[in-house]
C-alpha cells in the first residue's frame, strides 16, 4: 500500500514538475500540495515541502491568471508571487511568450499550465483549485484584431464564457480584463457609464470592441443573476518593458524605429492622442481591485492622465533617444486597408479608480518612454518589433 502511494505521489509530483499536468491532474496521481519531492531516507519516504526551512509554506491565495505569459500578465503575476500569492498562468502563447515568465518561474509559488480558455474541461480544472481568477487571456493588438477577426472573437467570447461558467462553478470571484475600445468613437473624457460609438459590425474594430462589451456583458450578468463576485478593468493604453509592437502599439514600435534609425511611422496626420500609462502603474490598480470585495459588479478606467497626440509622441521618442530619424506619414488605408477607422481622442476618467484605492499613475510619459528605451536596449531594438 505505502509502495503504491509513494509511486503515485512521485508520479505526481514529477508530472506537475514537468508543467505536463495540471495540479487538478497531478493530484489525482497522488501530488500533494506544497510538496517539491519526495525521497526514500533510510528505509521510509519523507515528503520535502516547497519552501526550504522550518517554516511552512503559507500562501495568501492562490490565483488563476488567464492570459499571464502576455504583457500585462506576466507583470501582474510577478506582483502577486512577491506579495506571497501563488499563481496559475494559463496561457497558449499566441501572442505571449515562455520569456515573458522568466522573473515570475523564479518563484516557488509559480506554475504554467499551456493550454487555451477556449479549453473548458482545462479551465473547469484550474479554477477549482484556484482562489480567484484575473482573465485577461484575449485577442490583442489593432493589428491582430484587423487581420483575424473570427479568431477574436472566439478567443473573447467563448473564452469568457468558460471562465466565468466556471467561477460560477466553484463560487470564484473574477477579475476579467476589458479595454478602452469598448467605449468606440465617443471623443469626449470617458467614464465608465459613457456611451459607447461604434461604426458598422462589418469593420473589424468594432466587431472587436463588441466582443469585449460581451464580456463585461456576462460579467454583470453573473454578479447579478448568479452572484459571482466579478469586476471589470477597463485598460486604457498601457505601455512598459515586454510590450511588443507586432500587434500594433505604437510606443514600442516607434521606440525600435527610432533607435534603429528607421523612420517614424505616424499614422495619419498624428494629431489623435492617447494617454499612455506605465504597466507597473495598471498592475497595481488590478491588485488593488482584487483586494476590494466592494468592488463586484462594477467596471473600473484604469489609464493615464496625460493626454499627448502620436505626432507629439513621435517627436518626444525621437528627441529622448537622440535619434536622427524623419517622421514619416502613413495613410491608415496602407496599414488597415480600407475597412479601418481610428479613435480621435482616447482619455479616461479615472476618478471612479482614485475613490476606491486612492489610486494615481506614478509614471510621467518621459518616464514610460525611457522604460522602453532602457528594455530595448537590454533585449535589442529589433525585438520590440517581434511577435
Ligand atoms: N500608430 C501610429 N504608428 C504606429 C502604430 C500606431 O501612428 O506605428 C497610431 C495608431 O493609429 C493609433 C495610435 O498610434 O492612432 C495608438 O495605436 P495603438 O495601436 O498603440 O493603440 P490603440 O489604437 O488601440 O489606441
Amino acid at each position: 500500500m505505502r509502495e503504491r502511494s509513494l509511486d503515485a505521489l512521485i508520479a505526481g509530483v514529477a508530472a506537475r514538475q514537468q508543467g505536463a499536468f495540471t495540479w487538478g491532474q497531478a493530484r489525482r496521481l497522488g501530488a500533494t500540495a506544497g510538496v517539491r519531492e519526495v525521497r526514500v531516507e533510510q528505509g521510509r519516504w519523507v515528503r520535502v515541502h516547497r519552501a526550504a526551512g522550518p517554516a511552512p509554506y503559507a500562501p495568501r491565495m492562490r490565483i488563476l491568471v488567464t492570459g499571464g505569459a502576455g504583457f500585462i500578465g506576466s507583470h501582474l503575476s510577478e506582483a502577486l508571487l512577491e506579495r506571497g500569492d501563488q499563481v496559475v498562468v494559463l496561457d497558449n502563447l499566441s501572442t505571449g511568450s515562455r520569456d515573458n515568465l522568466q522573473g515570475a518561474s523564479k518563484h516557488d509559488g509559480f506554475e504554467f499550465v499551456s493550454g487555451s480558455v477556449l479549453d473548458a474541461v482545462l479551465l473547469d480544472d484550474l479554477t477549482a483549485e484556484c482562489d480567484q481568477v484575473v482573465h485577461l487571456a484575449a485577442a490583442v493588438g489593432v493589428q491582430l484584431i484587423v487581420s483575424e477577426p473570427l479568431r477574436s472573437l472566439r478567443t473573447n467570447v467563448l473564452g469568457a464564457v468558460n471562465v466565468f461558467e466556471a467561477a460560477h462553478r466553484y463560487r470564484r470571484p473574477v477579475l476579467v480584463a476589458s479595454t478602452s475600445e469598448i467605449y468606440g468613437k465617443n471623443s469626449g473624457l470617458l467614464h465608465e457609464r459613457s456611451d459607447r460609438v461604434l461604426g458598422p459590425p462589418s469593420v473589424a474594430r468594432w466587431a472587436y470592441s463588441t466582443s469585449k462589451a460581451v464580456d463585461e456583458i456576462l460579467s454583470f450578468a453573473y454578479w447579478r443573476e448568479r452572484h459571482v463576485p466579478t469586476v471589470v478593468a477597463r485598460f486604457f493604453n498601457t505601455v512598459g518593458p515586454r510590450q511588443t509592437g507586432a500587434y500594433g502599439m505604437v510606443v514600442p514600435r516607434l521606440v525600435a524605429q527610432a533607435l534603429l534609425g528607421r523612420p517614424l511611422t505616424v499614422y495619419g496626420d498624428g494629431s489623435q492622442t492617447r494617454c499612455f500609462c506605465h504597466v507597473s502603474d495598471v498592475v497595481r490598480a488590478v491588485v488593488g481591485l482584487l483586494d476590494r470585495p466592494e468592488a463586484a459588479g462594477e467596471p473600473y478606467n484604469v489609464g493615464s492622465n496625460e493626454e499627448v497626440s502620436i505626432l507629439e509622441l513621435a517627436h518626444r521618442i525621437a528627441a529622448r533617444t537622440g535619434s536622427a530619424s524623419s517622421i514619416e506619414f502613413v495613410p491608415y488605408e496602407e496599414v488597415y486597408g480600407d475597412q479601418y477607422e481610428d479613435m480621435l481622442r482616447r482619455a479616461p476618467d479615472t476618478t471612479k479608480l482614485r475613490n476606491l484605492l486612492g489610486w494615481e499613475p506614478s509614471h510621467d510619459l518621459d518616464s514610460i518612454i525611457d522604460a522602453t528605451v532602457d528594455w530595448a536596449h537590454t533585449v535589442g531594438p529589433e525585438r520590440l518589433l517581434q511577435a
